[in-house]
């Protein structure tokens, strides 16, 4: 049996929260158990949103809570053009189309939301003709590169994942994926030849991730993924996806929202093993 290999993958578009310190302890936690390896990922593929001192503030946090990875440490900002080469074979199949639409266009024609709750994408770059597209490139609009996702089911059939739960040891049940939901994701973000879809299913099979831990939010993302791993020939992980932290509210911890960060925590005084004990670990 290889040796299991788990990652915690944030974004460094914030402090991390009690959310994240919740899911790097519970990864770290199931990497030991399993005698596997457990790995850190930097998910900075925002270029707008990315900062090297959000980077550093996740080694600093991480440390503190006692937490240990292996080196070297990957960047996804350090892998374009690897994820630029994907997106070019998907392209060469037809599989992709540049999308021109603003987030205000997409909104206003969205027949629907996707599973984030974001307006579903109508189509509306779907049938650019060659001309068109070569026009609007010329005249130098931004452009984003969107799946047929359709099309792309009807070369992949049926698809299916492996969900272990409660955790990551239990035996783990064949689930159906449908990737129709989330009509036709966006592949390469607008000024990055990625997205995190990309990035993520690249990463964990380079890497090679046998077992994928996250929350229970990002569970419908997890349709696109096996579809991506399909079309490009990637291994496909166990998943399991674990609880999420709330606040008062009831309401998911968010960087958005200005939940405490654990910097914050541990500037008012609030130790490790507070954490640590907070979360159950
Ligand atoms: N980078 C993602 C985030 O911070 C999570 C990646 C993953 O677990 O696949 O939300």
């Amino acid at each position: 049996m290889p040796r299991p290999v788990l990652r915690f993958a944030p974004s460094p578009n914030g402090y991390l929260h009690m959310g994240h310190a919740y899911s790097a302890l519970y990864t770290a936690q199931w990497a030991a158990a399993m005698h596997g390896r457990f790995l850190l990922r930097i998910e900075d593929t925002d270029p707008q949103r990315s900062k090297p001192e959000f980077t550093e503030a996740i080694f600093e946090d991480l440390r503190w809570l006692g937490l240990d990875w292996e080196e070297p440490v990957w960047r996804q900002s350090e892998r374009f053009d690897i994820y630029a080469a994907h997106a070019d074979r998907l392209k060469q199949r037809g599989l992709l189309y540049p999308c021109f639409c603003s987030r205000s266009e997409v909104a206003a024609a969205a027949s629907g939301t996707d599973p984030d709750g974001a307006p579903l994408y109508a189509g509306t770059c779907r049938h650019l003709t060659p001309a068109q597209i070569e026009y609007r490139l010329a005249a130098g609009e931004e452009v984003q590169w969107r799946l047929r996702t359709e099309e792309a089911l009807e070369l992949t059939g049926l698809l299916t994942f492996s969900v272990a739960g409660p955790t990551p040891t239990d035996r783990s049940q064949i689930r159906y994926a449908r990737p129709q939901i989330w009509g036709d994701v966006v592949i390469q973000r607008k000024g990055t030849p990625t997205s995190y879809h990309l990035s993520v299913v690249i990463d964990d099979d380079a890497q090679g991730v046998t077992h994928v831990t996250r929350g229970r939010d990002m569970e419908p993302s997890t349709d696109i993924h096996v579809l991506l791993q399909m079309l490009l020939g990637l291994g496909s992980p166990i998943y399991t996806f674990h609880k999420l932290i709330l606040d008062g509210e009831g309401k998911k911890l968010s960087k958005s929202k200005g939940s405490p960060s654990l910097r914050s925590l541990r500037e008012s005084g609030v130790t490790p093993e507070e954490v640590r004990q907070k979360l159950g670990f």
